[in-house]
This record gives C-alpha cells, sequence and structure tokens, in this order.
C-alpha cells in the first residue's frame, strides 16, 4: 500500500516514504527522520506488536491523514483479542484530520466510532468488483457520483488495497479523479526485493534496476555496505539521474556523492543528462554516460572486473538491460532462496514458545542446502540465540565471514580442536574419549571454562553419554577440571514427528529429564537443558524447557503433515529445446519411455549431477511449467533431463520450477520414497544460489 501509493503521488508530489517495512517503535522515528524540507507529503508505516506502542508513535509521527490498512493477524499473541488490537491501532489516528477505513469490518468501523467528532471520514462506496484474465475493475460512488477505475491485478488483497489506496489519493488530489483512474491502471507489482546474484568476470551484483529516489539509493548502499562480499571487492555504483527529486541537481548530487563516499563506494558509473552535468561532485573514479546503450557500448563497462555492483536506476533509463548483460548465466538452474520466508517461519514457531525460551536454528549440512551463510546472516540479524554447524570447517566460514552469534557445533572432529578454540565455536560433547581429548587439547592451550554441549542418548543409539550409566562419571569428570565448562545438556527425539512415537518420546524425556537435572545439581550456574527439534516445538510444548532446536521448520517444511509453511527454497531452470517427437519413439537412454502419443519434448539443464534424482524419471514425477504439470520422460541424464509438454503452452526460454512456491519439495521426496531432508540437501554446489529478501 506504501509503495503504491508513492506510485499514484510521486508524479504530482514530492513523497517521502518509510523504507521497507520500517514500521516499528525504531523504525518510525527513522522513517520521520528521512523527511526534509523538500517533501510536500510522507508516508509513514506504522505497526505494533504490544499495546501501549502505538500511543508512543503517534507523538513521533501526529498524521493528518489516517489510513487503516487490512488488520491482519500480525502479532495477534500479545493482544487480549482483535477488537483489542484494532482499538490500540486506532490511537494513532486521534489528531487525524481524516481517516480512510474499510467499513465492512465491523470491528474497525466500531474503533473508528469512538475516534474524536471532528475527524473527517471518507466514504468510498464500492459498488461492484468485476475480475476478468488479468484485470480488475471497481467501480465506486463518491461524493454523490459513481465511476470506475481498472487494476492490473485480480487477487482479493490486491483489490482491497487498491481500494484504500484510491480513497487516500483522492484525498490528496480530489480534482482530477481520471488522472487518478489513469494511474490506477498503471500500478506496478512492488518489487521490494534486493537481488544478490554473481555476475560475469567475478563480480557480484546487486540489482535493483527498479526505483531511483535518494532514500531507496540509501537503502541499497546500506544494504551493501554490510554485505560479506565487500571485505573482497571494489564497490562499484552504477546509477540513473534521479527523478522527480524535487531538489535542486546540485544539492541532490552532492548529496548522493557523500552518500556514496561514506558508504565505501569506489568507482561510480552514472547515466543521464543531470549525472553527466554533476560529474564533478563525485570525488572517486567516476564514469558519465548520457544514455544507457552508450553505457553499455562503453569500455568501462567490458571492463568491470571482481567488483560488487550495485545497479540502480530509474524505470526509464532500462537498467534491467544492464543487469542482464552483467550477469553470470553459467547455468540457468538456480536455487532462489527467500529470506523472509525463513524469518516468517522463526516467528511461526516463535508463536508455540514462551518469550524466555531460547532458539537453535539448525543450519548443518548447508543450511539444509540452501546455504548457510546467508540464512545465519539473516538469522543473526533477527536475533537468534545460537547456530548449529555439523562440522568445525563450517562453523569457521561462519567466523569468517563476519557471524558473531553463538555457533554449535554438532560432529566435532578429532583434528579441529585449535579451530574451535580460535573461532569461539561451541562443540557438543557425546563421549568420554572427546571428553578427555578436548580437556587435554584445551589445557595444552591455557583455555578456561570453554563452553560445550552434553549430548544424551535417550533412545537414538547414535551419540550420546548413556543417561543412567555415564551420569556419575562424566559428573565426576567434569567437576575435576575447569578447561571446559558444560553450557547445555541436551537430547535428540527418536520421533517426535508421529503420534505412534508419543510413548518412545515421554519415555526419552523422562531419561533425560533425570539425568539433566543430576549435571544441574552438581553446578551453581544455569545449564540450559533442550530437547526439541521443530515437530517436538509443536507436538510437545511441555518439554521446550530452556531452549529447542528449529530446523527443518526453518525452511518452512512440517515433518509432521508434510506442509510447507513459508517456502523458502525454489529450485528453477529454463527449457532450452522443444521439439516434436512422435508416437512410438522413445525418450533418452536406455529407451525407458516410450511415447504412447504424439508429443512435445521439452529438454531442461538439471541433470543427477545437480541432485535431481534418477528414480524422478520415466514419469516417476513432475515439475511446473507456466503453471502446469509436465512429466520427467526418459531417464534423467547427468546434466539434462526432458519432460513431456504437450500439453502445455509453453516456448523455449520459459521458466521450470522443480519443486518451491507451487510445487511442494515433499512431492518429490514422497514419489521418491524419502524425506524432504534429503531431497533439499541433494542439491549440488553447482547450482547457483540466489538470495531475495525483502
Ligand atoms: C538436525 C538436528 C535437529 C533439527 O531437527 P529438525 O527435525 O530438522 O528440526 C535438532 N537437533 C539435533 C541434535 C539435530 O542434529
Amino acid at each position: 500500500m506504501k509503495e503504491w501509493l508513492y506510485q499514484l503521488l510521486s508524479p504530482d508530489f514530492n513523497v517521502c516514504r518509510s523504507p521497507r517495512s520500517y514500521n516499528s517503535q525504531v523504525g518510525v522515528p527513522l522513517s520521520v527522520w528521512l523527511t526534509n524540507p523538500h517533501n510536500d507529503l510522507a508516508i509513514i508505516e506504522a505497526g505494533i506488536s504490544q499495546s501501549g506502542e502505538m500511543a508512543r508513535l503517534e507523538r513521533i509521527v501526529k498524521p493528518t491523514i489516517g489510513v487503516m490498512t487490512n488488520l491482519g493477524v500480525a502479532h495477534q499473541e500479545n493482544f487480549m483479542s482483535y477488537d483489542i488490537k484494532c482499538a490500540e491501532k486506532m490511537l494513532l489516528f486521534k489528531g487525524c484530520q481524516t481517516v480512510v477505513i474499510n467499513s465492512e469490518d465491523a470491528t474497525i468501523q466500531k474503533c473508528a466510532d469512538t475516534l474524536p467528532e471532528n475527524v473527517r471520514r471518507v466514504k468510498l462506496q464500492v459498488r461492484q468488483v468485476e475480475k476478468n484474465n488479468d484485470h480488475a475493475t471497481i467501480h465506486f460512488e463518491y461524493g454523490g457520483q459513481v465511476g470506475q477505475y481498472t487494476i492490473p491485478f485480480i487477487d482479493d488483497a490486491s483489490i482491497e488495497n487498491s481500494i484504500t489506496c484510491f480513497s487516500t489519493a483522492l484525498l490528496v488530489f480530489s480534482d482530477d479523479i481520471h488522472v487518478l483512474c489513469e494511474r490506477m491502471s498503471r500500478l506496478e507489482q512492488v518489487a521490494m526485493r534486493l537481488e544478490v546474484k554473481d555476475g560475469k568476470n567475478g563480480c557480484t551484483l546487486i540489482n535493483d534496476s527498479y526505483n531511483s529516489d535518494v532514500q531507496s539509493l540509501d537503502i541499497a548502499l546500506d544494504f551493501m555496505s554490510r554485505r560479506p562480499e565487500t571485505k573482497k571487492q571494489h564497490r562499484t555504483l552504477i546509477l540513473s539521474d534521479i527523478l522527480q527529486s524535487g531538489e535542486a541537481p546540485k544539492s541532490l548530487y552532492s548529496r548522493v556523492a557523500q552518500m556514496a563516499v561514506s558508504r565505501g563506494i569506489e568507482k561510480v558509473i552514472g547515466v543521464g543528462e543531470e549525472l553527466t552535468a554533476c560529474a564533478d561532485y563525485f570525488p572517486m573514479e567516476h564514469y558519465m554516460f548520457r544514455t544507457t546503450d552508450a553505457l553499455i557500448r562503453s569500455q568501462v563497462f567490458e571492463q568491470l572486473r571482481n567488483e560488487f555492483i550495485l545497479v540502480k536506476g530509474a524505470r526509464r533509463f532500462h537498467f534491467d538491460k544492464v543487469s542482464d548483460l552483467l550477469t553470470l548465466k553459467v547455468h540457468q538452474t538456480i536455487l532462489e532462496v527467500n529470506l523472509n520466508a525463513l524469518v516468517n517461519n522463526v516467528r511461526y514457531y516463535r508463536r508455540f514458545m514462551k518469550p524466555e525460551t531460547k532458539m537453535v536454528c539448525m543450519v548443518k549440512a548447508s543450511g539444509y542446502g540452501v546455504g548457510s551463510l546467508e540464512t545465519s546472516k539473516t538469522l543473526q540479524d533477527n536475533g537468534v540465540d545460537y547456530l548449529a554447524v555439523a562440522v568445525a570447517d563450517e562453523g569457521a566460514d561462519l567466523r569468517e565471514a563476519g557471524i558473531t552469534a553463538n555457533i554449535m557445533i554438532m560432529n566435532p572432529e578429532t583434528t579441529s580442536f585449535k579451530m574451535l578454540f580460535d573461532y569461539s565455536l561451541e562443540p557438543e560433547v557425546f563421549s568420554f574419549d572427546l571428553l578427555e581429548q578436548l580437556i587435554y587439547a584445551a589445557e595444552k592451550e591455557g583455555i578456561t571454562n570453554f563452553p560445550i554441549h552434553i549430548k544424551l542418548d535417550t533412545g537414538m543409539h547414535r551419540l550420546g553419554f548413556n543417561p543412567v550409566e555415564d551420569m556419575p562419571r562424566l559428573i565426576e569428570r567434569l567437576r575435576r577440571q575447569t578447561a571446559l565448562v558444560p553450557c547445555s545438556v541436551f537430547s535428540h527425539f527418536v520421533g517426535s514427528d508421529g503420534d505412534e512415537f508419543d510413548t518412545f518420546s515421554r519415555r526419552q524425556f523422562e531419561l533425560y529429564d533425570r539425568a539433566s537435572r543430576q549435571l544441574q545439581e552438581a553446578y551453581p550456574h544455569k545449564i540450559i537443558r533442550h530437547i526439541c527439534n521443530s515437530a517436538g516445538i509443536e507436538h510437545f510444548p511441555e518439554y521446550h524447557l530452556d531452549m529447542v532446536r528449529l530446523g527443518l521448520g526453518l525452511y518452512g517444511i512440517n515433518a509432521r503433515n508434510n506442509h510447507i509453511l513459508n517456502n523458502v527454497a525454489t529450485l528453477k531452470t529454463t527449457i532450452l529445446q522443444i521439439r516434436d517427437v512422435p508416437k512410438g519413439d522413445s525418450i533418452g537412454y536406455s529407451r525407458r519411455t516410450v511415447l504412447e502419443r504424439d508429443s512435445r519434448i521439452a529438454a531442461i539443464p538439471i541433470g543427477y549431477a545437480d541432485g535431481l534424482n534418477r528414480h524422478l524419471g520415466n514419469r516417476g514425477c513432475y515439475c511446473l511449467v507456466n503453471g502446469q504439470k509436465a512429466d520427467y520422460v526418459g531417464n534423467i541424464c547427468m546434466d539434462v533431463c526432458m519432460i513431456d509438454v504437450t500439453d502445455i503452452d509453453c516456448q523455449e526460454g520459459d521458466t521450470v520450477e522443480i519443486f518451491g512456491d507451487h510445487l511442494p519439495v515433499t512431492v518429490l521426496s514422497d514419489a521418491l520414497g524419502t524425506i524432504p531432508y534429503e531431497v533439499l540437501t541433494g542439491i549440488s554446489n553447482r547450482v547457483q544460489r540466489i538470495y531475495i529478501q525483502e
């Protein structure tokens, strides 16, 4: 809504808006700070997670127009009821001249009734909503007149948001309703994501070629400066003229230049008349071009090497061409990783937990295949208590990349003890042998009180101390040294994902409970107790104890019912070639699929070397092409496989979804008779991971 309002109003007004989702107790003040004397309007987003917060925000924002968006259920856990949350939100509007609300929502209407008399209520009556193929028409009545507008979206959320945006925009320029209707028809999908991609010639790319204004430039520069790549690569900014800033070029571009300096930009490549005229403001290496084509044809463009490049341009400059040319296209198969979904999954599990319960996020096996560095960074930014990886090398990589959160090592190997100490990686200790070696290594280094995590085997029979027989000796040995200190004690459920194992799980817990208490009694400091994995978090709230360990759930997969919550990973590729093959011909090696009708067969660049299991071939499963199911036909080859697109309207170059947002990874794991963990962790390293974040 905020971005749409911006699209509607920015052609006529100089509009400042909250960046991204800066709507919290911290985000709102930061947004307000961004306003400057040139702005005609500020669109400030405000959200609350607890009662009492809105009153504070009201004093900071003091809005003249109040807009209530769809109320939603976020943070509902902290409010007694939906009504109370609504009433709390309404506090923001008590000093407004006008409010825009959805009066069809009885709760909102009731709350709005409590606003002071002099607050004007706008009435836009929606008569009818017509949905067509690719657009919706909204018929309305406003101030005694009837009219209609069209939007290029048909989903309900977009329609509802459009009504609120339209009503709000009407307040600001009520004279010309036709202009507004025209703009409604051109509303664009909001691209709030900053993508990081591998570029050609060793470059890394942040593609933000959708808009250019000073605020979003600042955000993108900030995002860039926090990326690990900046350690190794020089920072380059490719920027177009900034349109409709309302500011004189001189002050605008000297401000932009300052920003670039403060974020460590070493090279600026500008496109546009204004930038060309203002080249001298940029103290670093700079090159200016009048047009995008001139840039693309230049030596400067040709010679970009090992740089970390932010591409930022107003739509009119078609910088998508620039980023397309810079993007590396070796293998068109990618694993797209949605970091926002990851955060939402953490929030989902948090809802089952007491606020004081800690959480370990399992990023072992390269973050269940999606990559541990990006996920760890995101989790660290969201205040996770612990990260857990399988081996010390993975932990050291995270430290090298700037991860400072606590890191637990699940399988410390004998060779890596020095690495544990050097990088402050906390090992899990599961046997006397390992314990002795660790004590020896730590004492040799003169280390004291190094945190370790004691693992008990309560039924898995994999790794761990025996919770009955080993306890006295373990406690005695630990007490007799000062090199190591037990920081936590844990065990692992064998079957928290199935009701049929409940009796066994409870027995595991009892064993664990007794042994862990014994250990605690031997120490004056608090020893963290934890036993639940993802499935356990949902199923055994009474066993959360001090901490839980979230693994599969982080990636959106519910191990209990195989449903996908917020999908994190999408494996995609593109069609290389399509051919017609007559009935009776066979496809692929060993003639395993013989066609029963005349068919159209597409080849896609993904094979078992990418982690696509051979058992999916010969109609063992399907992928999605333009939303429709296409069977794998023939044996899956090493780098390529074939799919049946006979009934699908598609062409070469079209995207194919192997699994992801529209095809749950569990469809593949079910077809293979395995678990989603195996499919995810099996995606090979050569598949490029692309991370997206709002
Ligand atoms: C992998 C792992 C987890 C996470 O399990 P999920 O089922 O993925 O939630 C928890 N604890 C231990 C010890 C693990 O090895």
